[in-house]
């Protein structure tokens, strides 16, 4: 890694390679209430004591000092975020005049028909659902847990209370989601949402990753022309954006977050807080900052702004999934914050 010179002490947030960092994903919780296989071991996943995850005046003082540094989106994630007590403070103080402004939720949906109302009461307006299937017993199988109606209940109250964007998420895994791609897409027709499948990645924590279990976004895109017609990659879309989106003659997008078959590394801007307060340039890096105790100990905005710059400045080319010899980090998705 090109460390030789020091991080820019001050203009954008910026790496070795140029690329410049507006986005960043904050774990609020490592816990979660089901259990994909892609992600959790089905039993003895192991979670952060309650006492060592930040607080909300940790998150906000972190958010504080990285905002004059250009951070424009914040995204909250987890673990499952819902189950934070207080989301929606937190996300009051985000969002309140001279903050961020653009801020999204990532959850699973099972919790969301109780919260949806104090979330979007709090100024949230952007959510991103996971959702791999509409079939009860698939949907047991893949998340060890009988929760589709909860999920489907929590969707169609977001639908209700007018959410600016839903999209939904489903990870794609060969061998298993095949029968789930066209009627997601007919679901996400039906009401008006933008389905983004993310190809597997080798985060789950037991090793059931291989190459060979990716369905890739190619293939998707087949089954799904083979259905509903041609898709054409959506003009002018945002390079930085993680997902590839693609449009159907009558303007109803899909998107594709093809990290493994198409990875988009030279356009990544985004930096994750773990809900313990490590901060990493990659999900899959396997170096991280612990910046918890600067929280802890109440650090100026100039000491929390050099470490962020330093870490940003630290990053890697890319992550090495298709290469011999790559090596999944420690951290399993649930404990990063995907
Ligand atoms: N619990 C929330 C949820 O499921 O949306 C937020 C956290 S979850 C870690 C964030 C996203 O990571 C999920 O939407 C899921 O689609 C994705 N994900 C989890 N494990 C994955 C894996 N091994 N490969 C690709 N995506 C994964
Ligand atoms: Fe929980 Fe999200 Fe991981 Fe599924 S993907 S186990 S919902 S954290």
């Amino acid at each position: 890694m090109p460390q030789s010179i020091a991080a820019p002490a001050a203009g954008p947030l910026v790496d070795t390679f140029g690329r410049v960092h507006s986005d960043l994903r904050i774990s609020v919780t490592d816990r979660c209430n089901i259990r994909c296989l892609y992600c959790m071991p089905e039993e003895g996943a192991e979670f952060t004591p309650v006492a060592r995850l930040l607080s909300f005046p940790q998150i906000l003082r972190f958010v504080e000092a990285a905002l004059p540094l250009g951070l424009r989106k914040i995204r909250l994630t987890g673990g499952e975020p819902l189950l934070r007590p207080g989301l929606p403070e937190l996300i009051g103080k985000l969002t309140e005049p001279g903050a961020i402004g653009d801020v999204a939720l990532t959850t699973n949906a099972v919790l969301l028909a109780k919260q949806a109302r104090s979330l979007y009461d709090a100024g949230l307006r952007r959510l991103n659902i996971h959702l791999d299937t509409l079939d009860r017993e698939r949907f047991r199988a893949i998340t060890r847990r009988d929760e589709l109606a909860r999920v489907l209940q929590g969707i169609d109250t977001a639908l209700e209370l007018g959410f600016r964007t839903i999209k939904l998420n489903a990870v794609a895994v060969k061998g298993l989601t095949e029968p789930d791609v066209v009627p997601l897409v007919r679901f996400g027709r039906q009401h008006g949402i933008e389905v983004r499948f993310i190809e597997f990645m080798p985060l789950d924590s037991q090793d059931i990753w291989s190459l060979d279990r990716v369905l890739t976004a190619d293939e998707m895109i087949r089954m799904l022309e083979a259905e509903f017609g041609e898709l054409t990659p959506v003009p002018d879309a945002d390079p930085r954006a993680p997902a590839t989106e693609y449009q159907f003659a009558d303007g109803h997008r899909v998107g594709f977050i093809a990290s493994v078959s198409r990875p988009f590394c030279l356009n990544c801007n985004r930096l994750r807080l773990t809900a313990d307060g490590k901060l990493r340039y990659c999900l899959f890096a396997r170096e991280e900052t612990d910046i918890s105790g600067l929280l802890r100990d109440d650090a100026s905005n100039a000491e929390l702004q050099a470490v962020i710059r330093d870490t940003v400045w630290r990053k890697w080319i890319g992550h090495e999934i298709n290469q011999a010899g790559f090596e999944a980090p420690q951290r399993p998705m649930y404990a990063i914050g995907g």
